[in-house]
């Protein structure tokens, strides 16, 4: 447990939070940014790394995965403590500071900064009747570590990116790997080509029917392709890969001021619970638009005015960075 107070606590490792670590410390404030995904990075990482983004000002091009390498490395300025894989759940405030807890620990600060965007990322469920039961036991959502599914066999359930990396991947560990779609593969066609030449076995257009277990594990899974036919297959594993939804989740239950599904913020980027700021996609205003620029654009405001609430003899206005950092070319 990190029972120490920091200055402000970034909830969201997005590109809105991670500018804001690094301008956390032009501010000469302790930081610490909790996400509850295992990268930082936010949509651009879960949702389109490979895509070029284009309106960003003065970066004519660039992917998100290397907008995100170089923002990672510019927040690292404020030397934050990072909190991956947890999720913020309840805050709690105290006379002096915020007690937050996720589902991991229970963190101290005097500011929160909300820069959660859409929401915490949960992977998208298999929804057939059974199969909540075995999650945990052989119904799994995540890969933690490879070794788990060596010798077994493997149903891998989806057809992006992610279904078929897997699927190669658990090939050389797995004796056996399956993988089943009710579609065309929509992962990359190296990867589809890779699948075709691999000893995965593919199942497609198929639909899953129903699990069959015995309460402690998923013995069979029950496939059936259009024309109704069903199959069943055997597996020691299943692996879902249906991608995640996103949802503000707790969040809403903190008694903020909400619009639409947005954190409603005034001209400091403070929400309506004093010492809690919002920036980036998660907040709304007046004129508000969702853009990477505009979170950039809102968290030297959001930070500035967290260091006047926490040290109100502050100046709001930030020095230049061009004369904090003075660096001689
Ligand atoms: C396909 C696609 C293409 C896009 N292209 C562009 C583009 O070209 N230009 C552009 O400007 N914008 C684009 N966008 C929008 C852009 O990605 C968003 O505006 C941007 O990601 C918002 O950044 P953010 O940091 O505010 O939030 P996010 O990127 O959503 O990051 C929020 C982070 O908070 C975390 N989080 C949420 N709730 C919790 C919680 N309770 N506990 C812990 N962590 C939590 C999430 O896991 C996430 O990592 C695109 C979006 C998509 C989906």
């Amino acid at each position: 447990m990190d029972s120490e107070l920091y200055d402000v606590t970034i909830i969201g490792g997005g590109p809105t939070g991670l500018f804001a670590s690094f301008y956390g410390g032009l501010r000469d404030l302790k930081v610490k940014i909790i996400d509850s995904l295992p990268q930082l990075g936010g949509q651009l990482m879960e949702l389109y790394p490979d895509k070029y983004i284009y309106d960003i000002g003065g970066i004519p091009k660039v992917l998100a995965k290397d907008l995100v390498a170089n923002l990672v490395e510019q927040a690292a300025y404020s030397n934050p403590t990072i909190c991956l894989e947890e999720t913020a759940i309840a805050l709690e405030r105290l006379p002096d500071y915020f007690a937050l807890t996720t589902d991991k620990d229970v963190h101290y600060s005097k500011t929160i900064l909300l820069t959660s965007g859409i929401g915490s990322f949960q992977p998208r469920k298999l929804n057939v009747p059974g199969a909540s039961e075995y999650e945990g036991k052989n119904l799994h959502y995540k890969v933690k570590s490879l070794e788990n599914f060596k010798g077994s066999d493997v149903l891998v359930l989806g057809g992006g990116d992610s279904a078929l990396d897997w699927s190669l991947m658990l090939e050389g560990v797995a004796s056996k790997v399956t993988i089943c779609h009710r579609r065309e593969f929509t992962a990359h066609e190296m990867t589809i080509q890779q699948l075709q030449n691999s000893t995965v076995q593919v199942k497609t257009p198929y639909g899953i029917k129903e699990v069959i277990g015995d309460g402690e594990k998923i013995e069979e899974v029950v496939i059936m392709s259009k024309d109704k036919t069903e199959e069943r297959i055997t597996a020691d594993h299943v692996l879902v890969n249906y991608g995640n939804v996103a949802s503000l989740g707790p969040l809403k239950e903190w008694g903020l001021e909400m619009e639409k599904n947005s954190v409603v913020v005034n001209e400091k980027m403070e929400t309506s619970v004093e010492g809690i700021y919002a920036a980036g996609d998660v907040c709304t205003h007046d004129g508000k638009v969702k853009l990477i620029a505009v979170g950039f654009g809102e968290v030297p405001i959001a930070i500035s005015h967290i260091k006047a609430f926490i040290d109100p003899k502050a100046r709001v206005q930030p020095k230049h960075s061009t004369s904090i950092f003075e660096e001689v070319k």
